[in-house]
């Protein structure tokens, strides 16, 4: 069964004592079985009290973050690199230490706009990064997700198949595809193509409206995502993630363009994003059983 996740954003921009406090329980209390934490700076996150309320409050957590200019792995610059490889690893210790199962997002690059295209040479060195650091998180029984993000995030994965195609580079049984539903609205010809064609390669899934408020409220098939989630056999976390300038702080507004309001009260947008995800996954499961179901009659 999907584990069900929330982005930490929809609650809070930070994770001072009480952010962190606020941002799980309401996670918890809303119903979901997992909360997002956002690690640009893992060192913030207190890992011992973290833990303690994430126990206290009965659910797990996955980590998520970019890189960026000064950590860059694709850029072929050592001391770049050497800075990415480091910076990925301190994550890892961190999230060995919360429990979580999960680092996703743009492990691979730094999370910003290019105004180049990336380099093979480049994209190689970043796979060479990644295969090491995956033996390191594979110690710690921790799945990576390389979160394929539109082109204006980062410049190296756009889409499912080059994704697939850098995992297959990397080589680890532990590094795996990350789709995004609001990103794939943007970069894939057809979103549930791309799942399909994912298949046992997706290890994360991010829910989220192309407009990145309210779940179904914008023009997204969330319909057919779900069918394809569960025709693939897919079953990994799905977190829905959604931002706001209500809650959303710097870096983060500035990089991802957060320039207006999509919700003013997260917790009614977590309900919904929950109750939501819930009938898709069950309408999908419904139309995929019965569909196999007349296919066995038919024989
Ligand atoms: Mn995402």
């Amino acid at each position: 069964m999907n584990k069900l996740g929330l982005h930490a954003n929809v609650w809070v921009a930070g994770w001072s004592e009480d952010e962190a406090a606020l941002a799980i329980a309401k996670t918890a209390e809303t119903g979901f079985d997992l909360i997002e934490i956002p690690a640009l700076d893992a060192g913030r996150l207190r890992p011992a009290e973290t833990r303690k309320r994430l126990d206290a409050a009965g659910i797990g957590c996955t980590l998520s973050l970019g890189l960026d200019a000064g950590t860059d792995i694709s850029s072929g610059d050592p001391a770049l690199m050497k800075a990415g490889e480091d910076k990925l690893r301190t994550t890892l210790s961190v999230a060995r230490d919360l429990g979580a199962t999960h680092v996703c997002g743009i492990l691979y690059s730094a999370f910003q706009k290019y105004f180049e295209p990336p380099t093979q040479a480049g994209i190689e060195a970043s796979a060479e990064v990644m295969s090491r650091v995956a033996g390191y998180a594979a110690e710690n029984g921790i799945t990576l997700g390389m979160e394929v993000v539109n082109r204006y995030e980062s410049n190296v994965l756009n889409t499912a198949a080059q994704a697939v195609a850098y995992c297959r580079m990397v080589d680890a049984p532990n590094v795996k595809v990350h789709l995004d539903a609001y990103h794939m609205h943007i970069e894939e010809p057809n979103p549930v193509e791309a799942i399909r064609a994912t298949g046992a390669d997706l290890g994360y899934f991010h829910t989220g409206e192309s407009h990145r408020g309210y779940i179904g409220s914008g023009s997204i098939d969330h319909a057919g995502l779900f069918r394809a989630l569960v025709e693939s056999g897919y079953d990994g976390p799905i977190t829905y993630e959604s931002f706001s300038s209500e809650v959303v702080g710097q870096p983060l507004t500035g990089i991802l363009g957060i320039w207006r309001n999509t919700w003013t009260d997260g917790e009614d947008l977590a309900r919904h994003a929950l109750g939501f995800t819930h009938a898709q996954l069950k309408a999908a499961r419904e139309t995929v059983q019965r569909s196999s179901g007349f296919t066995e009659m038919e024989v």
